[in-house]
């Protein structure tokens, strides 16, 4: 994954890359089925490019991500993801979220399904919580939220807002027998969480099979 620089037009121009490079390393992995998952980066006059409803995220190109401004509004005469208020939701809510990545893995799907009655999925012991933002040992307990699905982004985004309100909230949160969102503060953090949690729930799957 290239380099990121934090601002500036050679800054967004290779996070914009690397949004579309990481998007079809996760295709790949199959974590995006049949054009599911979403994914967008922040910009620096504070719009979004968000992936546009119905792409291929497998052979994703500069050309499906389309612009919105602050509030999620196209700026452009094309349909942004349907989940695209999730992904403003967290870009208002954290303001060192530069990308917000989105997708349908297994693991995340199952492990969701699983722990639903629960809210949450505790994750500890594992040395890969290392790789998420704010933790330095593998002696930590952390607390993956779990929200209910639902077709209806708004409630589904009120139902999210609790969690990212929480002191030291992960930059996560799995959807029943749908996916999972991470963000971070560059297209590389980001990615670095979702391949750590997708990691740690598929040794859950594995643990609790
Ligand atoms: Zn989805």
């Amino acid at each position: 994954m290239q380099a990121e620089a934090e601002q500036g037009p050679d800054a967004e121009r290779a996070r914009i890359d690397a949004l579309v490079e990481a998007a079809r390393e996760f295709g790949q992995r199959g974590w995006t089925p049949a054009t599911s998952g979403n994914y967008s980066v922040r910009l620096d006059d504070g719009g979004i490019l968000v992936t546009r409803s119905g792409a291929d995220k497998r052979k994703l190109q500069r050309a499906d991500l389309m612009r919105l401004d602050a509030e999620g509004r196209p700026q452009e005469d094309a349909r942004p993801s349907a989940e695209t208020l999730l992904h403003v939701q967290i870009y208002r809510r954290d303001p060192s979220a530069q990308a917000v990545l989105h997708v349908h893995s297994p693991a995340a799907t199952v492990m969701s399904r699983r722990s639903i009655a629960a809210g949450k999925l505790r994750l500890e012991n594992y040395e890969l919580l290392k790789a998420l933002r704010g933790i330095d040992t593998h002696a930590a307990a952390v607390e993956l939220p779990i929200v209910a699905n639902d077709q209806d982004m708004t409630r589904l985004a009120a139902a999210v807002q609790p969690w990212l309100e929480r002191p030291g909230a992960l930059p996560a949160y799995l959807i029943e027998g749908h996916g999972i969102y991470t963000w971070g503060s560059s297209v590389a953090e980001a990615a670095r969480h979702l391949e750590a949690l997708d990691f740690i729930l598929e040794c859950e799957l594995l643990e609790t099979r």
